[in-house]
C-alpha cells in the first residue's frame, strides 16, 4: 500500500470509486423472470389452486427439494411464514416464545400474532441468540424459541437445539435473512421443528414480497396450511392428491400470488449462483485481512454454510468502533456500526417501540393481558446489555451481486489500513 496515512487525515483513500450497491435477488432479475410473469398473465390463471398446475405448488416442490424437507408452503410474506410455523408447532395464547434482541421486529410481531408473548434474549459474538441467555430466559410458560440466522450467518444452532431439547421447547428457525444457508451440511431451517423464508425485496431471492414455511412434520405442515387459508379444504376438495388428516380451523389468508410464485421459481433456479458469488466475495475479504490489532471476527459456527452476504468484526471497545467506522467511510467503505445513535440499525430491539411499550391492537392489552397468560414479562431499552455492548462494537461489511472479488479485497485493505493506524 503506497499511502499509509488515513484518508480521514488527508491520505489517499483505498477505494476511490463508490462501491457497487444492490440487493441480491433483484440484482439478477432478467428476461427469465419477465418471461415467467408474461406466461402466467397470458394463461389468465391467477389462482394457486388447483395445486396440480400452479406456480405456487411447483415452487413449493422445488424449494422443498432444495431444502431437503418433506413439506413446504408458499405464503405472502416472511412474517406470515413465521406466524404459520408458530401456529403449526402449537404456539398460542398463554405461551411465551423467546426471540433474540437482534432481528427484524417481525420475528417478535409474529409471536404476538399467534396470541403468545415474545421474550427478548441476548445475542453473543455470533450476533445470533446466546444459548446461555436462552436458558436463563426460560420460564414455566415458555413454549418455543425462534433462533434467527441474521445477515446470512447461521446462529449457534447446535447449542440452541441442545437447550431447547433439554427443556422441551419447540424450535422455529427464522431463515428470512439466510435463504440458501447451510449448517453442518444441512439447510438452515431443517434442524428445528419448522423454518421460515422471506422472499421480500431485500432477501437473497425475491419476488418483491413472499414467504415460505417448511417442515418435515406433516401435522405441523397441515396446521400451517390452515393458519393461512380458512377456505383451504374447499379449494382442495376436488383434488384427489390432497388429503388432510388434521381437523381444519379457520384463521387468516396468506395465499401467495401466482405472479410472484412464477418470479420466485426463476429466482430459486439462480440461488446457487447467487450463493457462489456472495461466498467468493466474503472469502476474498477474509483471506485478505491481516492479523487484527483492534477487533475480532464475528463467531461463525459453520463458515461453509454462511451465505456470504455480510462479514462482521467486533472491535475491542465502543468508542474505537465509531472511530473505525468514520475512518473506513473516508477510505470508501461504508461499514455500519450496528448500533450508534447517528446511524441506527432498526433490527435492534431498542427500536421495537411498539413491543417495548406493549402496544396492542385492542384496549384489553392483548396478548400481555390475556387471561391465559400467567407470566409477567417486562421490557426496557436496557434489558439486554450484552446485546447492546456487542452490537455497539460491531462493524458490518456487506457484499452484493454487483461487486467483484477485487472490491471485496479492497474492502479488506481498507480495514487493514484503519486497523493498523487506530487499532492499537
Ligand atoms: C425480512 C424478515 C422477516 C419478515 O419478512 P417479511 O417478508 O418482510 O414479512 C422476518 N425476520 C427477519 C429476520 C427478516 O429479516
Amino acid at each position: 500500500m503506497s499511502d499509509s496515512r488515513l484518508a480521514i487525515d488527508g491520505g489517499t483513500p483505498v477505494i476511490s470509486d463508490p462501491l457497487p450497491t444492490g440487493v441480491s435477488g433483484p440484482s439478477v432479475i432478467g428476461d427469465e423472470e419477465i418471461a415467467a410473469v408474461t406466461e402466467v398473465l397470458r394463461s389468465q390463471e391467477l389462482f394457486r389452486y388447483p395445486k396440480s398446475k400452479s406456480e405456487a405448488a411447483r415452487f413449493e416442490e422445488e424449494a422443498a427439494r432444495r431444502l431437503g424437507v418433506e413439506y413446504a408452503l408458499m405464503v405472502n410474506s416472511g412474517t406470515s411464514a413465521l406466524i404459520s410455523a408458530l401456529i403449526g408447532v402449537g404456539v398460542g395464547p398463554g405461551d411465551e416464545v423467546i426471540v433474540p434482541g437482534y432481528t427484524y421486529i417481525a420475528t417478535a410481531a409474529a409471536v404476538m400474532a399467534t396470541g403468545a408473548v415474545p421474550v427478548i434474549a441476548e445475542i453473543d459474538e455470533s450476533l445470533g441468540l446466546d444459548p446461555q441467555d436462552l436458558e436463563r430466559k426460560i420460564t414455566p410458560h415458555t413454549r418455543a424459541v425462534v433462533p434467527v440466522h441474521m445477515r446470512g450467518v447461521p446462529a449457534r444452532l447446535e447449542d440452541i437445539l441442545a437447550v431447547a431439547r433439554k427443556h422441551g421447547l419447540k424450535v422455529v428457525e427464522d431463515c428470512c435473512q439466510c435463504v440458501g444457508g447451510d449448517y453442518m451440511g444441512q439447510s438452515v431451517g431443517t434442524y428445528g421443528d419448522a423454518g421460515a423464508w422471506s422472499l421480500n425485496y431485500y432477501k437473497t431471492i425475491s419476488s418483491g414480497e413472499g414467504g415460505l414455511v417448511f417442515t418435515n412434520d406433516r401435522d405441523i405442515y397441515e396446521r400451517a396450511c390452515f393458519a393461512g387459508d380458512p377456505g383451504l379444504p374447499m379449494w382442495t376438495a376436488s383434488e384427489e392428491s390432497v388429503e388432510w388428516r388434521n381437523e381444519p380451523f379457520p384463521r387468516q389468508t396468506y395465499r401467495p400470488s401466482e405472479v410472484l410464485a412464477a418470479i420466485v421459481r426463476v429466482q430459486l433456479s439462480k440461488l446457487d449462483d447467487i450463493l457462489e458469488h456472495q461466498r467468493s466475495l466474503k472469502r476474498a475479504f477474509l483471506e485478505k485481512l491481516e492479523e487484527a490489532k483492534g477487533y475480532r471476527i464475528q463467531h461463525v459456527d459453520d463458515p461453509e454454510g454462511d451465505t456470504g452476504v455480510s462479514a462482521s468484526v467486533i472491535v475491542h471497545d465502543k468508542e474505537l468502533a465509531v472511530g473505525y467506522a468514520h475512518a473506513l467511510s473516508a477510505e470508501g467503505v461504508r461499514a455500519a456500526t450496528v448500533y450508534n445513535d447517528g446511524f441506527p440499525d432498526r433490527h435492534i430491539y431498542t427500536y421495537w417501540d411498539s413491543i417495548l411499550e406493549k402496544r396492542s391492537h385492542h384496549p384489553s392489552g392483548y396478548p400481555w393481558n390475556d387471561p391465559n397468560y400467567k407470566g409477567n414479562v417486562e421490557y426496557s431499552k436496557d434489558m439486554c446489555p450484552q446485546t447492546l455492548d456487542i452490537l455497539g462494537r460491531s462493524l458490518r461489511f456487506d457484499f452484493n451481486m454487483n461487486m467483484t472479488v477485487e472490491h471485496a479485497r479492497l474492502m479488506a485493505e481498507a480495514l487493514n489500513k484503519v486497523d493498523a493506524a487506530v487499532g492499537g
